[in-house]
């Protein structure tokens, strides 16, 4: 390793003027308080102090960096009601300028001895004729001069930390950066030099221009790197070939009953390629809200039970769960094959003895699939042979996760396949999932109806429910879902505003509403989800908060109502509206809003009553959000790019991927200078090279 490479790994609070207060602020500026997080803090604009007239020569209103000779002090006067400034007259040749200070202090006797020389820089105005400079910005000895009639970088700021204290450090952290063996291939400029570019603003934009692709590709190169090596490392341990003969999955897809779409039949071949394949398997399968994963997902579980396997079936919700275990069951029974294929469901809810003896049943092999949530990874989870995990709406479970589940194939690694409804734009895809091949499923199953989307003011609330009612009354409406609004951070408000509504609703439907929420028993959801699922159930209306959000499935579903639709972000729109349209009836999305609806709101709306495609919504998503927000890829630490850009970096991205595959073809196989140099790279960028097995 680097010596020098440690240089960027050492605390801020170690540089000379760093005191107690100022790092303190570092530590909420910054995401951690190493040189390398100041030295990735980038100035956002600059200031041109580079305008150097004489005093009279000076446009006003403009700042002027000037050198000046100090004539006088005049003292301010106490008058009651007014305040009046300190005022230190200076000159140059042209004229003469006031310097004004209110609340000045001794310090400005020193600072500006009369008789002296200096050099000011600050904003010039003019009165009655009479140049001045209030407050200037800079007072400096005339030998620094230089240093200020420049571009002046400026920098994010939080409270207690002013942009002077920023530059002073950084300038300290840029006069002793090291040297670090260059990695990129034919780069024009160095990373020492980008760094330095980037923190001294220059006129010329392609310099610049050029300083920060040196550095996002640096930052995509090493992103690719890692996952490129993380993906040799998971191909390296021996898959399993599944011996899979259609003795399940034919008998299934018949009891079925729908023909399979072509783009479902296709990622159905992609996934049963590398499922018979010995190469082990890592998927992510993309296909939008309704279009027909969870088929997929079963006919890949049963293959592997063919093959004499077993198969974990992983979703993010306990309702989701359950309801999928139904649903698989029921296919099992109609397609005859039900003793075959051994099913279970394990969820949080199991504890004790039931639990222990569920786990057993694992891992002696009594069981073939199992179905359930999060408690899957929990460590006790032990599989006899665990062929195949399938992961649904993958971004919900981070990449740690994803790995740590591939760990419990015992003889064999199993294979993996995850899947996500959240349409990802290619760039995206790549800086996070680019460890993991792609199947999508681009085309909805053909009985579908389009949903239409209305937007409507909250105050039409009492005539909509009047209008429910009829439609329930003459069976036009057989169920739907009420959704409650969002209130940020909070679960406990979000769940008094459902209990309201539930509570009014309940006055007009009676018995036909259902409350239903995350705090819930899952025993009471049960009941609830499977009567409203249920065409004959007494339930035609579930208030919900946004548990539903994922994966639900109730055909007979044809209306969604939205309350405070301005809350939701676009994601969380469309996922929930995925909700409906999925028998051959038409269905109604509407979109309540109140009067106060900011004008990102109001596009978020429109944009959702244009158009069903999860994919269009996506990239509007991200124009209007910015990257990292979208699937709260941020918070899993996945993605977190300080310069590169997922919008507008694709080319970068592109030159990196292929960069990548020519480093593992050849300078990780004959371990090369740049093979070397490149593991200082992933070192900066924190891909650990220790959890990356690199020497391996
Ligand atoms: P998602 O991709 O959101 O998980 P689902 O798998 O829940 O979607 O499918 C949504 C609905 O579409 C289900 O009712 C499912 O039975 C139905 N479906 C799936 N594939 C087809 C198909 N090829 N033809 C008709 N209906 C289908
Ligand atoms: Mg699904």
């Amino acid at each position: 390793m680097q010596e020098n490479l440690q240089y960027f790994f050492k605390s801020l609070r170690q540089v000379k003027g760093v005191g107690e207060k100022f790092f303190d602020g570092l530590s909420r500026l910054l995401p951690n308080t190493r040189f390398k997080d100041l030295l990735f803090h980038f100035p956002v604009s600059f200031i041109d102090r580079s305008y150097c007239p004489l005093i009279m020569d000076a446009e006003i209103g403009k700042i002027a960096t000037l050198r000046l000779n100090i004539l006088k002090h005049t003292p301010a006067p106490f008058v009651r009601g007014r305040k009046i400034p300190y005022k230190v007259l200076c000159s140059d040749e042209s004229g003469l300028i006031t310097l004004n200070f209110f609340n000045a202090g001794d310090y400005l006797k020193r600072q500006l001895p009369v008789g002296g020389k200096v050099c000011v820089s600050g904003k010039v105005d003019e009165f009655n004729g009479e140049r001045s400079i209030s407050h200037p910005d800079y007072i400096v000895s005339v030998s620094d001069f230089e240093k200020i009639a420049t571009l002046e970088p400026i920098y994010p700021l939080t409270y207690a930390i002013t942009n002077k204290m920023i530059r002073n450090v950084v300038s300290i952290l840029l006069n002793n950066l090291p040297d670090l063996p260059e990695w990129q291939d034919g780069a024009e400029i160095s990373f020492s030099d980008a760094l330095k570019r980037l923190h001294n603003p220059q006129k010329n934009n392609d310099v610049i221009t050029r300083a920060r692709e040196r550095i996002a590709y640096d930052e995509i190169l090493a992103n690719q790197l890692a996952l490129a090596l993380s993906r040799e490392n998971f191909k390296k341990e021996k898959g399993v070939k599944v011996l899979a003969d259609g003795s399940l999955t034919v008998p299934f897809l018949r009891a079925f009953g729908f023909e399979l779409t072509g783009a479902q039949n296709r990622v159905w071949n992609e996934i049963y390629n590398d499922l018979v394949s010995d190469e082990r398997m890592l998927r992510l399968l993309q296909g939008d809200v309704g279009s027909g994963k969870t088929i997929i997902a079963m006919l890949a579980l049963l293959s592997v039970v063919e093959g004499g396997g077993q198969g974990a079936f992983m979703v993010p919700t306990e309702i989701l769960a359950e309801q999928h275990f139904e649903t698989f069951t029921k296919l099992l029974n109609n397609a005859g094959i039900c003793e075959r294929v051994r099913l279970m469901l394990l969820t949080g809810k199991d504890k004790g003895k039931v639990k222990r003896e569920k786990l057993d049943l694992l891992k002696s092999g009594m069981v073939d699939i199992v179905i359930g949530t999060h408690a899957l990874f929990q460590d006790s989870v032990e599989f006899k042979n665990l062929y195949l995990s399938v992961i649904d709406e993958q971004h919900k479970f981070g990449v740690h996760q994803r790995l740590n589940l591939s760990d419990k194939g015992g003889e064999f690694s199993a294979n993996i396949l995850t899947m996500t409804a959240t349409p990802i734009p290619r760039t995206l895809a790549m800086a996070s999932f680019g460890d993991m091949d792609l199947s999508v499923i681009d085309e909805m199953p053909p009985n579908r109806k389009k949903v239409e989307t209305l937007v409507m003011n909250m105050s039409k609330i009492d005539e909509l429910i009047q209008s429910i009612k009829r439609n329930l009354d003459d069976g036009s409406i057989k169920k739907l879902y009420w959704v409650c609004p969002l209130v940020e951070e909070s679960e406990k408000l979000d769940l008094s505003a459902a209990q309201t509504r539930f509570e009014e609703m309940k006055r007009v439907f009676g018995d036909a509403v259902a409350l239903i929420h995350g705090k819930m028993k899952g025993v009471e959801k049960d009941v609830i989800m499977s009567d409203f699922a249920n065409p004959n159930g007494k339930i035609k209306i579930l208030v919900a908060t946004t548990v539903i959000e994922v994966g639900v499935n109730v055909p007979e579903a044809t209306l969604m109502v939205i309350e405070h639709s301005e809350r939701f972000g676009l994601s969380s729109l469309h996922q929930l509206r995925g909700r409906i349209g999925r028998g051959g009836d038409k269905s109604v999305c509407i979109l309540l809003h109140s009067n106060k609806i900011s004008k990102m709101a109001r596009e978020r709306l429109s944009v959702m009553k244009e158009t069903t495609d999860g994919f269009k919504i996506a990239e509007k998503d991200l124009k209007l959000r910015g990257a990292g927000d979208i699937l709260g890829i941020r918070q899993s630490g996945i993605v977190d790019f300080k310069i590169a850009n997922i919008e507008d970096d694709y080319h970068l991205f592109m030159a990196a991927s292929q960069d990548v595959k020519n480093i593992l073809l050849y300078d990780k196989k004959n371990n090369t200078q740049r093979w070397k140099d490149l593991q200082n790279l992933l070192y900066l960028f924190e891909y650990s090279t220790k959890s990356l097995n690199l020497k391996g």
